[in-house]
């Protein structure tokens, strides 16, 4: 069944996963922590994605670049005139609201208002009397821009000369290094850059749990390809999108394409498509996978007057590369694993255990080490934890009767335990229990690593 977004946001808490930001000072709204489990979850989900986007990708290579960056960037890409939502407060309780959401919830997604100019959002609004959601009443202010992104000043004076942003997407310090990768790489067009960092937007509605926040983390591929190619390539990184989240753990029947219709693409864009998941207020963004054209390298270039084409050593022809842009959230991917593979599972004789079936790969820990009984084991189990150590995340558990151990291991998603008993004090072997099938094997302790190793691949 379904968890709601409360259940989910219980659960994490409860074990670790994610606490409120700011917690002991009351919070900062729409801010989260990642404990033990979440920063373990979250850091395998962007291993799996600089493996198959980056390291293990013969088309790519990856980047970090930096969070603050030139502010011409951002006139160069108009967002800092463009990137804006638009806001309307109600003058009543003094609520803050995005015009387009406030249309897309009444109408439960029906109605979408991206696009519109904001005097037909307005009167929409008035004329099917959209009320305030946090207090019911109908009377808001005109609806204006809001500019998302996060101003800040760099060095000591905090007058507009120094003004700088902090990046609203990673995709910018890719386009601006394009040069600079492809020349010390020697990679050739086709070939894509992938770069996982922080980003900002100053939300007006963050929320949904972890969905939308004002700082999130991006994972983000540009791919450069020759102008005529992109289309092609499009349909390629989108299938291989859609691979990675099957591999990632997500249930085909809860992902879908949403491709946007012609006429609401960008000016500079000639295909889009979203894949949408089945998040518990129902489909929304999870993934946007952008043809950009050479509008981001064609801005660049025309800026900085910096030569940014590109000189095909096959054929001597020079040209601005197309791009496809696959780009997405790494907390959008934790709440959709998680969406995906937290269960509570009916056991024989009535029982009920809670699961977390998820892949090995995204596993916080691959393996538990639980003494039976601690007083007579402990010594031994310290000994195979080490043992484990080396190879394994792994993590130590004498705490409680070992049925508890077991379901508390389940929980949070432990593909395996080992079982340290009076038996492995008199012929070294010990007991492997499979998280899903709860299916029990007796293994000499000098197999336990390579037999887990083989198990967990
Ligand atoms: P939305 O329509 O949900 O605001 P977007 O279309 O503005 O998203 P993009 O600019 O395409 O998003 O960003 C790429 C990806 O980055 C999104 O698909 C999402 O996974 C993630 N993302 C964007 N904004 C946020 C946010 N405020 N919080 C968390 N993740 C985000």
């Amino acid at each position: 069944m379904k968890q709601t977004l409360d259940q989910l946001n219980a659960y994490a808490k409860r074990y670790g996963f994610i606490y409120q930001g700011s917690e002991i000072y009351g919070g900062l709204a729409n801010t989260w922590d990642y404990g033990p489990l979440g920063v373990a979850l979250k850091n395998n989900i962007k291993k799996l994605w600089w493996e198959e986007f980056v390291s293990k990708n013969p088309l790519n290579v990856g980047i970090d670049s930096s969070i603050l960056l030139n502010p011409k960037t951002w006139e160069a890409t108009g967002h800092a005139t463009g990137f804006k939502d638009p806001l309307m407060d109600c003058k009543l309780c003094k609520s803050r609201h995005r015009a387009d959401s406030l249309i897309a919830t009444a109408t439960h997604g029906e109605v979408d208002a991206d696009g519109w100019d904001y005097s037909q959002m307005y009167d929409y609004i008035i004329e099917h009397k959209i009320k305030c959601p946090v207090c019911g009443g109908l009377d808001y202010t005109p609806i204006r821009d809001f500019n998302m992104m996060f101003k800040t000043h760099q060095g000591v004076t905090a007058d507009s000369v120094n003004d700088i942003y902090l990046r609203p997407e990673t995709a910018q310090g890719i386009f601006l290094n394009f040069k600079n990768v492809q020349r010390t790489s020697r990679k050739k067009v086709p070939f894509g850059i992938g770069q996982i960092g922080k980003s900002f937007r100053n939300e007006i509605t963050p929320g949904n749990f972890i969905f939308r926040t004002r700082e999130f983390e991006q994972m983000e591929m540009e791919f450069f390809c020759k102008p005529g190619t992109e289309l092609e390539w499009f349909v390629y990184w989108k299938q291989f999108a859609m691979d990675f989240l099957l591999k990632a753990g997500l249930k085909r029947d809860h992902l879908k394409f949403y491709d946007h219709p012609k006429e609401k693409l960008s000016f500079y864009s000639n295909a889009t498509t979203d894949i949408v998941f089945d998040f518990p207020w129902g489909f929304d963004e999870l993934w946007g996978i952008a043809s950009r054209t050479d509008y981001d390298l064609g801005r660049h270039q025309e800026h900085s007057g910096e030569k940014l084409e590109y000189l095909d050593p096959d054929t001597n022809e020079s040209y601005l590369p197309y791009v496809i842009e696959p780009a997405l959230g790494v907390e959008r991917l934790l709440l959709s694993v998680l969406c995906d593979n937290l269960e509570e599972e009916e056991l024989e004789g009535g029982e009920t255990r809670t699961l977390l079936r998820i892949s090995k790969a995204l596993a916080p820990i691959k393996v538990t080490v639980l003494p039976l009984v601690k007083k007579y084991q402990s010594e031994k189990a310290e000994e195979v934890y080490k043992q484990l150590l080396e190879d394994f995340e792994v993590s130590y558990d004498d705490t409680g009767n070992i049925g508890r151990r077991y379901r508390r291991a389940d929980a949070i998603g432990t593909p395996y335990c080992v079982t340290i008993d009076q038996q492995t004090l008199e012929d070294e072997t010990v007991t492997v229990r499979e998280r899903d099938t709860m299916e029990q094997i007796r293994l000499p302790l000098g197999e336990l690593n390579v037999y887990l190793f083989k198990a967990l691949k």
